[in-house]
């Protein structure tokens, strides 16, 4: 197939389910990259947020008067005396008050319509499902669990946040019965995910795309269908960036296959590039046409070409051959560095339809999905590339490749241009200090006004001059790994910083006014009960010391491409055998000798936070937040059958650890 003589269409979708808030920034890095070379290949480039576009339709009252017609005629249908789920049976019992309300209630949280929070704030406006219960004071009368301290939090927000903060628990509520009620694999920010994640098998997500579709499969179908009407493509990149955006990639490629079968298919993205690096499957390309793995400039530039009748080799291209897998590709071309990557760009994104959740009262941990962001990188991949959980053997983490700052401003200047925005968030793996003091002199030179916020390392060059720097240039908030919490652990992982340097370094930049989130880590190998208890009591006092106002807390996971995965026995652990892999490969199961219920922690570590977050339960003692019963190894089946006496183990950190750092 030749396209150069009248031209090519590519269109570039997002699949569901990203975030709501923001574009997702992969198929506008590519647009702005493949229109560089647009005349040069006869191409047109579009883009299309599918995920944002399938959370609109089902969140309009077509759908959710669908959606209760369908759950109404099943409550008919069902035995007598069997009971619906709560969230359900609260939806039937409101559901022409929810369609009434979705749209006014969306168009509220896509700022479009601000007045709405006097009524929200009225309590009378939205129903109020079982997500509202924590608040307490429903408007039918019913108290819910009371939790006073949320509560009187909630209590200090203005009338438009506390207005979205109530939007949001309404949307929750809608998605708890989209999920419980029509489709289990549907959730706000992931969709089918269990069918992608580390599959090593195509089987289940195979079947259920072959299987009866859902009310959230033909909504989708037939968003695909529309966007096939309204871009015309001779080819769609599908970029999937998480396991949850695997379903939909292949549901939307099914949809095009069956209508246009002309059209060229082409799978790429952050999933791609982790887990489909060991592809086998064939099956793949019954949907796809050719899968690429890395950045995908070079091999969509070079497979454009080759479409366009061109005879440029394939790069890191799978395609099916006689049957079978095999990877096209040419080790001669290179990579397109960062300077001749152009910029992105938003065009044709509906910018102005995104939706701000605001599922936290925590101020920075609602910056992940609240307001619109300009997504930007300082630099491709991570200059430190050293931590042991990380995979840095792949080229997004290990291929460093900084932008000058020149470029980033440009970048910079062209999406305020564009979008009217002025909100950035730097969505580096860590991005460089060096580059960021740069940024920051070169804002406040050339007296250009932005926020921005991004994702770093704590180390010692984060000094108070610099994170003063950094404030007075518009940054408000970072992240960065704090992980176990413990020296002996953050050496074995080869993290590079310890406890007492992350607690000078986010002190100075909480001082400066530049919030912090940590992100934290449980079940990395060879760690203990002793160890996590004892890292809660870091992460404690690190919280009441004002050094951090947001955290979570991760399970380590071993993958396939890290240097735990790759050598798992300079770590004290031992990788059980593989099973048969074809498709997605990734993380790979461990066993530790130390046998830590790490399952039974986590439970108390995520409560921990969530108080922490809120400032509740700074001043308690840490075994407060676990159910009572034998951690440590592993309780014997039969002592915990017989249920055993709690022994979290007490701390072992003295009260004043981090004080005495930050002294
Ligand atoms: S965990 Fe972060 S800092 Fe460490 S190598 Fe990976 S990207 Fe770099």
């Amino acid at each position: 197939m030749r396209y150069a003589a009248c031209g090519m269409r590519l269109l570039l979708v997002t699949p569901p389910m990203t975030q709501l808030n923001t574009p997702y920034p992969a198929t506008a890095y590519l647009t702005g990259f493949l229109r560089l070379h647009a005349a040069d290949l006869g191409l047109t480039v579009t883009q299309a947020d599918a995920s944002l576009a399938l959370f609109l339709r089902l969140f309009s009252a077509p759908l959710i008067e669908r959606m209760a017609h369908i759950l109404r005629a099943r409550a008919r249908g069902a035995a007598r005396g069997s009971s619906a789920p709560e969230s359900i049976a609260h939806f039937l019992s409101a559901a022409e008050r929810y369609v009434d309300t979705i749209e006014p209630a969306i168009r509220f949280l896509q700022r479009r319509d601000p007045s709405l929070a006097l009524r929200i704030v009225g309590r009378a406006f939205l129903p109020e499902g079982p997500r509202f219960a924590h608040l307490g004071m429903r408007a039918g009368g019913e108290p819910g669990a009371l939790d006073e301290q949320l509560t009187a939090a909630f209590g200090t927000l203005g009338t438009t946040e506390q207005a979205r903060y109530l939007a949001s628990l309404y949307v929750d509520d809608l998605a708890d019965v989209w999920r419980e009620g029509i489709d289990p694999r549907f959730e706000l920010a992931r969709y089918g995910e269990r069918l992608a994640a580390s599959a090593p098998s195509f089987e289940p997500l195979h079947e259920a795309l072959e299987d009866e579709p859902t009310l959230v499969d033909e909504t989708l179908d037939a968003l695909t269908l529309e966007l096939l009407a309204q871009h015309r493509p001779d080819v769609v990149g599908v970029s999937a960036p998480f396991p949850g955006n695997v379903y939909g990639a292949f549901r939307i490629a099914r949809a095009i296959r069956s209508e246009e079968p002309s059209v060229r298919l082409v799978l790429g993205g952050g999933w791609v590039n982790t887990e489909l690096r060991a592809l086998r499957e064939p099956r793949v390309f019954d949907y796809f046409d050719y899968v690429t793995l890395d950045d995908g400039e070079r091999p969509l530039l070079n497979l454009l070409g080759v479409l366009g009748g061109r005879r440029s080799p394939l790069v890191r291209t799978y395609v099916r051959k006689n049957g079978e897998v095999a990877l096209e590709t040419d080790a001669t071309q290179q990579d397109v560095p960062n300077r001749a990557t152009g910029v992105p760009t938003y065009d044709g994104l509906p910018l102005e339809r995104y939706v701000s959740i605001m599922e936290m009262l925590n101020p920075m941990h609602r910056l992940w999905s609240d307001g619109r962001w300009n997504k930007i990188t300082l630099a491709h991949g991570c200059y430190w590339k050293k931590c042991t959980f990380c995979d840095v053997s792949l080229d997004y983490i290990g291929r460093y490749d900084r932008a000058s700052t020149d470029l980033v401003m440009r970048r910079i200047r062209a999406l305020i241009d564009e979008t009217g925005e002025t909100g950035f968030h730097l969505v580096d793996e860590a991005a460089p200090p060096a580059a960021m003091r740069a940024l920051a002199k070169r804002l406040i030179d050339d007296k250009l006004s932005i926020t921005w916020w991004g994702n770093i390392r704590f180390e010692k060059t984060f000094t108070a001059e610099l994170c003063g720097l950094l404030a007075e240039a518009g940054c408000v908030a970072v992240s960065g790994g704090l992980e176990v919490a413990s020296d002996r652990l953050l050496d074995l992982m080869k993290k590079g910083v310890t406890v007492g340097q992350v607690a000078r370094v986010t002190r100075a930049f909480t001082d400066a006014g530049i919030m912090v989130h940590a992100y934290l880590m449980y079940g990395f190998p060879t760690e203990t009960a002793q160890d996590t208890i004892d890292a809660l009591e870091r992460v404690r006092q690190l919280f009441a010391a004002g050094c951090i106002q947001s955290a979570y807390w991760h399970r380590f996971a071993a993958t396939a491409h890290s240097p735990i995965g790759l050598h798992p026995t300079r770590y004290g652990i031992t990788l059980r055998p593989p099973p048969s892999i074809t498709f997605a490969h990734n993380d790979v199961a461990f066993d530790d000798p130390v046998g830590t219920d790490h399952d039974f922690l986590g439970a108390g570590l995520r409560k921990a936070l969530y108080n922490y977050m809120h400032g509740v339960g700074l001043d308690a003692d840490v075994r407060t937040w676990f159910e009572p019963r034998a951690v440590g190894r592993r309780a014997p089946r039969q002592r915990r059958r017989r249920g055993a006496r709690a022994t979290v183990p007490r701390t072992t950190v003295p009260p004043d650890l981090i004080e005495r750092y930050l002294a």
